[in-house]
């Protein structure tokens, strides 16, 4: 078995400038992915794409903000015309905002669900056809550990992920027969930038990190490269009998 081979494989991460995603386009240039970087920050997707080089890798850097629907058509169609083709796509762009219902905005409410929610539909919308014009396709969608179980003061991040929850499971019924094969991750808190940048911006960033850490059962928080572990394998032909699956990874938070 030759186990996460991506030879000739093109795949796509929004938001791959940083974090979780940035891990997973790294981890697959290794194994022989064409990839395409989009982050809606220049500095971080070029930094990404300079990584990718660096390891021998052949990718490009498409600058697009996912919610905005002519981006993220364009950001499809930039893909095929580089590459011939789309063969996987990981919809992990995201923003957290915190907030009870209660004291959560309704502008906050509008921002996070056309990142988390709307960003992922266009994307599917605007990819499916070609992947099932090309008879081979696999999707991964970032959910979180706050689908399926109450986190505090996560409200419309919460709302967001567990509509994530959802769409999975939509998308892989509706395409099983189109050879699609759709699947999410859930993890648990993991050091990614973006909960090194929100930690940061607390009154004392320390503490915060202190108690985040507490929370968890295994006494840490996951590691990037454990979450793009888990991606690579669920898009991986290593996974062809799984569809519409969560992989929950979370160091035991949902025990
Ligand atoms: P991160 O904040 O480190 O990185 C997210 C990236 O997305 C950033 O580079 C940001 O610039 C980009 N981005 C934001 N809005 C965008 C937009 N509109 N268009 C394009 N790019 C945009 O994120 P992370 O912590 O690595 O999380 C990655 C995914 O995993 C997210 O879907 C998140 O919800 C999920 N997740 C993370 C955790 C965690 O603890 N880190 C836990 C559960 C689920």
């Amino acid at each position: 078995m030759n186990f996460l081979n991506f030879k000739n494989k093109v795949v796509l991460i929004t938001g791959s400038g940083s974090g979780i995603g940035k891990a997973a386009i790294i981890a697959f240039a290794e194994r022989g992915a064409k990839v395409v970087i989009n982050d809606i920050s220049e500095t971080k997707g070029k930094e990404t794409l300079e990584l990718v080089k660096q390891k021998g890798g052949t990718g490009i850097f498409i600058k697009a903000d996912v919610s905005k629907e002519s981006e993220a058509k364009k950001l499809i169609e930039e893909t095929i015309k580089e590459f011939g083709k789309l063969d996987i796509l990981v919809n992990n762009a995201a923003i957290v905002v915190s907030g009870k219902v209660e004291n959560t905005s309704l502008e906050d409410f509008e921002r996070t669900m056309d990142i988390n929610v709307k960003g992922p539909f266009l994307l599917c919308k605007y990819a499916i056809p070609y992947m099932k014009k090309n008879g081979y396709g696999v999707i991964i969608n970032m959910s979180s550990v706050a689908a399926i179980k109450g986190v505090l003061d996560r409200c419309v991040y919460s709302i967001s992920k567990g509509a994530m929850y959802a769409f999975t499971k939509s998308l892989a019924i509706d395409y099983i027969k189109d050879n699609i094969r759709v699947n999410m991750i859930c993890p648990g808190t993991t050091l990614s930038d973006g909960i090194i940048e929100r930690t940061r911006s607390t009154q004392d960033p320390e503490a915060t990190m202190k108690e985040l850490i507490a929370r968890q059962p295994m006494g840490r928080l996951g590691k990037v490269e454990e979450i793009a572990s888990a991606i690579l394998y669920a898009a991986s032909d290593d996974a062809a009998f799984m569809t519409g699956s969560a992989i929950i990874i979370d160091g035991g938070a949902t025990l």
